[in-house]
């Protein structure tokens, strides 16, 4: 089996997804997903870029192909970022191929599974006023909880709060601080004390603040409060994990199992959130849950991926030991999600009680809907052209 040709699509979800299509001379395809953050117009390009160096190579050796590419590219990149998502997406591509070659799901392929179905956590961003008072956020959670969700994530972080001194620096001041409580207070409240509760602060702050928001967070026994500072400096967040009993979550912003390295020697985080369709892809995701491991870290994706990137992730959530809760983005948008692929069972989503079955189906075991892909296609990008 051999490589013929590379295609992609964009479609409309938290941004602009691009979608993968590889196709083989023996006549089957393998699709994958980059994910949505870097934007499509980088990512289309990088990967019509890098076809020629995958033509005529078997799409089964996944980790050759994936190694090949990264190798070729030490000097353009091939550490985070842009090239990082690209792969990526061709990553997940060539496992589908790989286990639609071989008639069996990857979980198998990678091993086995632990689990048949992945827990979610419901992303509720501001909750349901666009204010994001603290009644909204606490009527989008016991909304959450009815649907079956056993738990959630809140943003706390707001650039835009009326108190704030200097819009540039890093620090929050008391207002913000208070506003933080009442929101994370009137959620807790809703809840009750068994419901998971995850605060993103989205690397918004300095280490003093971040102090303060983690102590003043202890009351309410969060499972993660996520990315308190930006993710690059592992000393700091060292610093930050030591002062407080609040749990610390970061990853979605670091690439490879390199990228990760520093983080679990120095015992940086909790938790650790690799966002599967930009790190590296499933193999490499799954090096880091195992990595993890070794420090007895559990793993939680980070996630904002259509249905197809999502069923990728639970295939490797479904693998590790060590997976606790994957992120689930699609609230706002779950119409327009929900429509880009068949659900294995023949209902409307894969979302059920806030978990997704593993499928069975050879693959990623999830079919692209054309019609939802055409309906929400970015104009310019072609679809599988
Ligand atoms: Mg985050």
């Amino acid at each position: 089996m051999k490589i013929v040709d590379i295609k992609t699509a964009v479609v409309a979800y938290h941004g602009q997804a691009t979608l993968v299509r590889i196709d083989t001379d023996e006549g089957i395809s393998g699709y994958g997903e980059a994910n949505p953050d870097a934007g499509a117009a980088a990512i289309v390009g990088l990967i019509a870029e890098l076809k020629s160096e995958l033509i005529g190579e078997d799409p089964r050796n996944v980790e050759h192909c994936w190694e090949k590419l990264r190798r070729n590219h030490i000097f353009s990149g091939a550490q985070s970022g842009v090239f990082l998502i690209a792969l990526s997406g061709i990553e997940l591509a060539l496992w589908d191929l790989a286990g639609k070659a071989a008639g069996q799901p990857l979980y198998r392929m990678m091993g086995g599974k632990f689990r048949d179905r992945i827990r979610l956590y419901a992303d509720c961003g501001d909750g349901d006023d666009p204010s994001g008072s603290p009644e909204g956020c606490a009527a989008r959670a016991k909304r959450m909880v009815a649907e079956g969700f056993t738990a959630l994530k809140f943003d706390i972080d707001n650039l835009q709060h009326p108190a704030k001194f200097d819009g540039a620096n890093h620090t929050a001041n008391g207002a913000e601080l208070r506003t933080m409580v009442e929101r994370v207070a009137a959620v807790r409240e809703a809840i009750g004390p068994d419901i998971d509760l995850c605060i993103d602060l989205h690397g918004r702050y300095d280490v003093p603040t971040a102090c303060r928001i983690a102590w003043a967070m202890e009351p309410f026994d969060l499972l993660w409060l996520e990315e308190p500072i930006p993710a690059e400096n592992v000393d700091a967040l060292r610093q930050i994990r030591g002062r407080s009993r609040t749990p610390i979550c970061v990853g979605e912003n670091l690439y490879m199992r390199w990228g990760f390295r520093e983080l679990f020697q120095q015992q940086g985080a909790d938790v650790v959130m690799p966002d599967v369709p930009k790190c590296g892809g499933l193999a490499e995701s799954k090096k880091i849950a195992n990595l993890a491991e070794v420090y007895y870290i559990p793993f939680a994706p980070h996630l904002v991926s259509t249905p197809l990137g999502t069923m990728a992730t639970c295939h490797v959530c479904g693998t590790v030991p060590n997976f606790l809760v994957l992120e689930w983005h699609a609230l706002e948008e779950r119409e327009v999600w929900d429509s880009y692929v068949r659900a294995p069972d023949g209902s409307g989503s894969i979302v059920k009680d806030g978990h997704i079955a593993l499928p069975d189906a050879p693959g990623i075991g999830v079919e692209l809907d054309m019609d939802g892909v055409r309906k929400h296609a970015v104009p310019g990008y072609g679809i599988f052209e």
